[in-house]
Order: structure tokens, then sequence, then C-alpha cells
């Protein structure tokens, strides 16, 4: 004999339940076979609402009424169209039953324990009768029995016990003598030993299975749901889930009591005494192998086995200095619960014994709260003890295996992961057995929480990078197109999973948590929503995604003051804007504490040199216990390619007119052409190397005419390259008659730092600097001769883009 159990949605529509037949066809062709069934998918929950709806006396119970009759007889036509008059009549005469029932709740203004299990019972009645009678229709041998004439419970309504003795001997009485092949069984409902109509509690199918199976000492439970075993977490949270192949009783217990869903906790009870395994199945995949719970020795890899989460939790806590050192304060908290029949979820206690922490379901918590402060009053009013502290909005999620024990620092790194990810923990437990461990986070957390676990205990090999991109102009755009271009291969070879999750540019932004599709990203964005810098923060921080990664390809002042904001989101900062690192010095300190704080990374490599790796290596040269002397450099890629144009053969204006055409100055050419652009880079090399510096700090020789430099326009500032030929001219002749080439030279020495053009010789290594490559030269205490230099493209959409690319992978090796 076989039993076998089938879910809502397994029942849920026709489709489904014709699946369940045909797999039902199939085990009946080997063995008899009883199947407990669920009510109809979501049926459980429309009783209950219609209930509470004609018990405050609001006429819309008829409309959900007249919703599950609909349900009901689409169902029943769908899978009977052509001989469908009994099953109709007997649906019919059960709704009507409902239908009073419903409309006496409504008359009276009340719906008891006892008269809510009644309701609910429909469900069942309905869904087993249906698959029973639709089978029969179609010749196959199967009959009906309504288990409330064989499961005995006493008269604890909503989640009553079980009497073994009789409901044992009833199910074996009556499946001694049952003939038919196949015997479709309610779920969830019983009855009491006076008759009342009971059930087993929510989810409480399983448990009927369970029950038979015990009872008739089959060999094995089959379990069918929607999805394809127990996971290794909520697949509908984490798409990274998979299914456990093997797992043992206990976890399977503690993973439904923290949440699985898929199981319901006392079902493993009566199956576990007498080793039948369960097996989960999934009705729409019937081929996938599922998961075997049972006893047997399991060879596992990670001692980990699965994560749980319980959400609508409250904590509350009882503290106070009169309880120390006084016994009974435990136990008496635990019996006034118990009283008031809450069932507490998790307990943690400070080993101060100044506080005692519980989670329990939040529907509880404001009659928790009355009954403990009443039963403490005394104490509290002597000020021994607070009046307990209620927080809402909770969830807990527990970590489960029963190796855990042996393998250290498992706890460590399930906190230091939650913690890098910025998730506030309320509470920690640790099962005495230590199969578990578990927190209290933040409801809003908990999507976030479990991504990172699961990437972090089962996912070793792969780290999801989530980067939300602000400025999408040329360089912006160059980066997209990279990422898009290098997905693939950071998966295979590095194993990071990077996604663009948010995009935007002055007009418009659009996000999606599942990753932009960036083969059409241009038309989605042009459909965005209108962008703002606040709105663009805050949709990133409501998607609360693990790993996020902000990535400014503005020039924008607003834009790096919200840098703050990011970073205390515990949000990773990638930046080629320079305007933060070289703001005020206590803005750059904050930035780097604030890194350091909330274990964000904010990276920078691009405000110097684009993609050279200049930044990186001075970072590196410290870090190994270098200090560095001196620095010599060319850092205008701009100002490069403008002193290599221009000779007497050229025109000033045209030369600086076809730098800014090429995408090679900032949009205001003053900024290169004024060497401020190089001042602020030296300075963030100065500060990278440790020295306390300002923008006003750096000596700045101009070489631009007066008139350039007093220009109040971009357009007006043109003009006066055109006027002031001579004067660009006369540099050029002066540095020719010498042999020089002229260089615009950014200096750092004994902590000073300067900006100037320069006549370079013909032996100096800037003398040959082509086009708009940039040079550095760290002398350092290991380099204090030959200098550690570094030379190349230090301008361009693509190397920039190429830079702050690195960046972002840098994080993801990190
Ligand atoms: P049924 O109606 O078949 O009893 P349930 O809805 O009660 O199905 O349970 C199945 C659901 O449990 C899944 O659809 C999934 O959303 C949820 N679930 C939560 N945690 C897990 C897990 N670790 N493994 C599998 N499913 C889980
Ligand atoms: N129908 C009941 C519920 O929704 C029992 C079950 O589906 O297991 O809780
Ligand atoms: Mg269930």
């Amino acid at each position: 004999m076989k039993v076998l159990k089938f879910g809502g949605t397994s029942v849920g529509s026709s489709k489904n339940i014709n699946s369940v037949i045909s797999i039902l066809e199939d085990y009946a062709t080997k063995d008899s076979v009883v199947c407990v069934v669920s009510a109809v998918g979501g049926i459980t929950d429309k009783l209950l609402l219609a209930g509470k709806q004609a018990q405050n006396k609001e006429n819309s119970f008829t409309e959900t009424f007249n919703t599950i009759k609909d349900i009901h007889l689409t169902i029943i036509e769908e899978l009977n169209p052509n001989k469908n008059e009994s099953i109709i009549n007997y649906a019919d005469s059960k709704l009507n039953e409902l239908k009073s029932l419903l409309d006496g709740i409504f008359l009276i203004n009340e719906l008891s324990p006892k008269t809510s299990d009644k309701l609910v019972s429909f469900g069942e009645l309905l869904s087993a009768y249906i698959i029973a009678e639709t089978m029969k229709n179609r010749g196959i041998s199967a009959d009906y029995k309504n288990s409330q004439d064989l499961v005995i419970t006493n008269s604890n309504f909503s989640k009553a016990e079980v009497n073994y003795a009789i409901t044992n001997k009833n199910l074996q009485d009556y499946f001694k003598s049952a003939s038919q092949k196949t015997t479709i069984l309610p779920g969830f409902i019983s009855k009491s030993a006076l008759g009342e109509q009971t059930t087993l509690g929510r989810g409480g199918s399983d448990f009927t299975a369970a029950i038979v199976a015990a009872a008739l000492k089959v060999k094995q439970l089959e379990i069918w749901t929607d999805v394809s075993g127990m996971f290794t977490t909520n697949p509908k949270l984490v798409k990274q889930a998979y299914p456990i192949d093997e797992i043992s009783y206990q976890e399977a217990m503690e993973l439904s009591h923290f949440g699985a869903k898929v199981l319901y906790p006392p079902t493993v009870q009566p199956v576990l005494d007498l080793n039948i395994p369960i097996h989960i199945k999934n009705t729409l995949q019937p081929e996938a192998v599922g998961t075997i719970i049972s006893n047997d020795e399991i060879v596992s890899t990670s001692p980990v086995k699965g994560i749980s989460n319980i959400g609508n939790i409250a904590l509350l806590t009882l503290q106070g200095s009169g309880m120390i050192g006084i016994p009974g304060f435990s136990k008496r908290l635990f019996e006034v619960l118990s009283q008031e029949k809450i069932n507490v979820i998790l307990i943690t206690q400070a080993s101060s014994e100044h506080s005692i922490c519980l989670g329990i379901d939040e529907t509880d918590a404001e009659k928790a709260k009355t009954a403990i402060d009443a039963a403490f009053d005394n104490e509290i009013a002597l000020h021994k003890i607070d009046p307990i502290i209620v927080e809402k909005d909770l969830s807990i999620i527990a970590l489960v295996g029963d190796n855990m024990k042996n393998h250290q620092g498992i706890s460590g790194k399930m906190f230091s992961t939650l913690g890098k990810n910025n998730i506030n923990i309320r509470a920690i437990a640790q099962g005495a057995s230590e199969k578990n461990i578990s927190a209290v986070i933040l409801q809003s957390d908990v999507k976030k929480a479990l991504n990172t676990l699961h990437e972090q205990f089962f996912e070793s090999k792969t780290k999801q990078l989530n980067v939300f991109i602000t400025g999408v102009g040329n360089v912006g755009e160059k980066l997209v197109e990279q990422i898009k271009q290098q997905r693939q291969y950071l998966k295979e070879n590095l194993k990071i999973n990077l996604r663009v999750a948010g995009l935007s540019n002055s007009r418009t932004m659009i996000f999606n948590e599942e990753g932009i599709d960036l083969s059409t990203w241009k038309d989605q964005l042009a459909k965005g929503e209108k962008a703002t810098l606040e709105g663009f923060f805050e949709n990133t921080k409501a998607l609360n995604l693990r790993n996020s990664i902000f990535v400014d390809v503005t020039a924008n002042k607003e834009v790096a003051n919200l840098y703050t904001n990011y970073l205390r989101q515990s949000i990773g900062v990638v930046a080629c804007n320079k305007i933060a690192c070289s703001s005020d010095f206590e803005n750059y300190k904050l930035l780097k504490r604030l890194s350091l704080k909330y274990n964000a990374p904010f990276l920078f490599e691009t405000n110097v040199g684009a993609g050279l790796p200049i930044i990186d290596t001075l970072g590196n040269l410290i870090a190994s216990g270098d200090k560095i002397t001196s620095i010599h450099a060319v850092l205008s890629g701009s100002l490069n390619f403008v002193f290599n144009n221009f000779t007497d053969k050229t025109k000033f204006y045209d030369v600086v007119k076809q730098a800014a055409a090429e995408g090679y100055t900032e949009p205001d050419p003053r900024i290169d052409l004024s060497g401020v652009d190089v001042a602020r880079k030296i300075l963030i090399l100065a500060r990278e190397s440790g020295v306390e510096m300002n923008l006003e700090d750096i000596e700045n020789t101009p070489f631009l005419s007066e008139s350039g430099m007093e220009s109040d326009t971009v357009d007006d500032f043109y003009q006066t390259l055109i006027t002031d030929e001579a004067h660009y001219q006369s540099l050029y002749a002066s540095a020719k008659a010498k042999n020089c080439q002229l260089k615009y030279v950014a200096q750092f020495n004994n902590g000073k730092a300067s900006v100037s053009l320069q006549e370079i010789p013909s032996d100096h290594p800037f003398y040959n600097l082509k086009g708009k490559d940039n040079i550095v030269m760290f002398y350092t205490q290991r380099y204090p001769e030959q200098p550690m230099i570094i030379k190349g493209a230090g301008a361009g959409a693509d190397v920039t883009a190429s830079g702050l690319f690195a960046d972002i992978i840098r994080i993801g090796n990190d």
C-alpha cells in the first residue's frame, strides 16, 4: 500500500487535478493507494476570510462565498464536461450548507474556534469528493472516504491533538476491509470524540498523510507539492536555491519549524518512530527526483543543510535589574505564555540573566504583552523589571544542519555575512542540539539575508554583484556595453555574477532586481520613470540587494554629495567623478571612514589616469609598508593631446576644439586648461599617499592668457583662444628654441604639490609622451632612484570605462 498526499496547488486547477489523476492511475497499476488531498489552493484562506467578513457584519462575505463557489463549479465542469450532474448536486448541497453557516455567523456576529473549524472543513470535503467522483466518472476504481470518520482528536480547535489509539485502529480497520484500489481522503480535517469537527492546524494535510502512513505501516510516505523537493532555502525568495536530495528527519523538522512551509512540522513525528521515509515530489514535474527524508546516514559536503525563515515575528524583551539571581522568572514567564496558548518560536537569554528575549507570532503580541505585564505587575511597580518591550515587523532566519556542531565558525560566518550587508541582527539563538542557529532580523531584510547566506553557504563559488549606474553618457554607455560583453566570461572564469540593477541618465531611470536586460537597455531607459538623484538612491536602497554598488559616471557635484548616503547603507561606491575625492579633506576622510565602518568599498581608480592602475598601485605600495617620497607625473590626457598637437603650424583654438570633440576634455575645457583638473589629480595622489592636503594648498602656475583666465563663459573662453593666439605661440616658440617639449606636469615633493606647464628636455622620460598618454613616476623608499613608472593612455571613454569595470571586479574578487 502507498500513501500519497497532494497539496493545494496540486489540486488547484482542473489541469493540475488531471496530473494528479494520471499519477494515481499509474500507481494503482502496482499497488493499492491512499491519497490524501488538501483543499483547492487558496480555498482555506478564502473560507477564513468569508468567516471574518461575516463575523464583522460585512456584506462582502457573499462575494467571497460566490468566488469559492465559482472556483469549485468551474473545476467540476472542466474535469467532467459531459457527465457532472451528481457531482454538481453534491457540491451544491455542501455549498448550501456552507452558505447557511456563513449566514449564521453573520447573524450572530460571532465566529468561535469551533465554528471556524467547521467552516474550513468544507475545503477538503469538496476537493476530495470531486477528485474521487471524477476518477469514477472516468472508469478508474476509486472511492471517497471522509477522514473525519477516521482521524479522532481532542477538542483543541484549530490545532487539535490526535488520539492515536482510536485513530490507528479506525484506519487499520477501515483499510483492512476497503477493497477499492484507490481511496481519496480529505486531509487536515478530523473529529473530536464528541463528534465536533476539528482540524489539525494550517498546512495539516501533510500531517493527515503521515498519520495514515504510520497507522498502516507503509514503506514510504509521498508528499506531492508544487516544488521539486525540500530546497536549500525557500525557492520563491532565492532563485539559486536547489532541491536537497537527502535529508534527516531532524533536519527536515528544524527547517519546517523555522518556516519551510513545504512540510508541516508535526508531519515527521508519526513516521519517525517507524522509520518510514518521506519522499517529497513535484506534481507539476513528476520526473524530478525530489527529496528523501529519512534516518539514513547521509554523506554531505556542507555542514549547513538548509536555511529557513519565518515572517511576522514579534520580539518580546523582559529585562530589569531585579531579574538577576532570582530564580523562577523564566518559569513564570513561560507559564503565562502557555496559559495563553502562545507558541514560543525562539528564546535567548543574555548570560547576565538581566534580560530574556522571546520570538513569537506577531498576531499574539498584544495578548502576550497584556498577560505578561499583568503577571509581573508587582515587580514592575517596584521597578525591579520594566514593562515588557514589544518589537514588530521582524523575521527569523535559521541555518540548519545535523553536522553544524562539528564545524567551527559557522555562526561567525553567518553573522559576518549579514553584517557585511548591513543587516542588523536583533537577537540570536542556537538550539541546544546545535542543529540550528537562528537570528531575528527586520522583515524588510529577509530577502537580502536569505540570498547572501545562500550565496555564502551553498554557492560559495559565485558572487553576485548588483550595480546601479548613474550617468550613461559617453563613458557610461561604454561601461554598460563592456559589462554586457563580459558577463558570461566573468561568470565562468571569475565566478562573478554581475548584474546591472539600475540605470539612470539626467532624464530617466530604470530598475530591475533581476538585472536589466542589457540588449534593450536604451529603449527601456528612454521609457523609464523621471530621474532624480534622491529617487535613484531611494530605489537602490529599497531594492536592498546584496553586494550593491553605486557607479558614478558623472562629473556632477550633487551626485558626489550623495556618496555618504550610499555608503551608510553598505552600498559600495565606484566613481570616475573626481569631485568627492578632491573636495574638502574632511569630506574625503569621512567617505573613507564610512567605507570602513559599513564595509562598503569606495573605489575611484579612474580619478587619475583613466584606466591605468595608478591608485591601486599606490595603495599596494603603502599597504606593503613603502613610503612615497615624491611623485612626478603628466596626468592630463587632454593637455598632453593639446601640447602634442600644437605647433607653429596649427592654431591653439583648433587643437583645443579638436580635443573637446574627441571627448578628451571635461565638458568645460577651462577645468583642464586652467590646471584645476590636474591639481585635483595630484591632490588625490597626495592624499592617497597619506598626506592631509586641500586644493588651495597646491601651487598652480597658469599658462592661460589673462583674458582666458577671466572669461565668464565657455564661449567667451574659446573666443580668447583665438584672440590670444600669439600668447600661446610664444610658449611654443620658447620651448622649441631650447629643443624642449611642452608638458603639463604635476609634482608632489616633501608634502608639497604643484602643477605647471614645463619645458621638458629631450633626455627626460616625459619628452616622448605621445597623444593623450599619461605617465606617473613614484619615488619611494623602495624605489629611490629608479622610480616605479606607470604609463599609457590616460583619457578616453573606452579606457575610463574599463577602469570603472576593473574597480567593480575588484569588489567582486574581494
Ligand atoms: P502544498 O499546498 O503542496 O502543501 P505549500 O504551499 O504548503 O504546498 O508548501 C510548498 C511551498 O513551500 C513552496 O511553494 C515554497 O514556496 C515553500 N517553501 C518554503 N521553504 C521551502 C523550502 N526550503 N523548500 C521548498 N519549498 C519551500
Ligand atoms: N487546506 C489546509 C490549509 O490550507 C491544509 C493544507 O493545505 O495542508 O492550511
Ligand atoms: Mg502545505
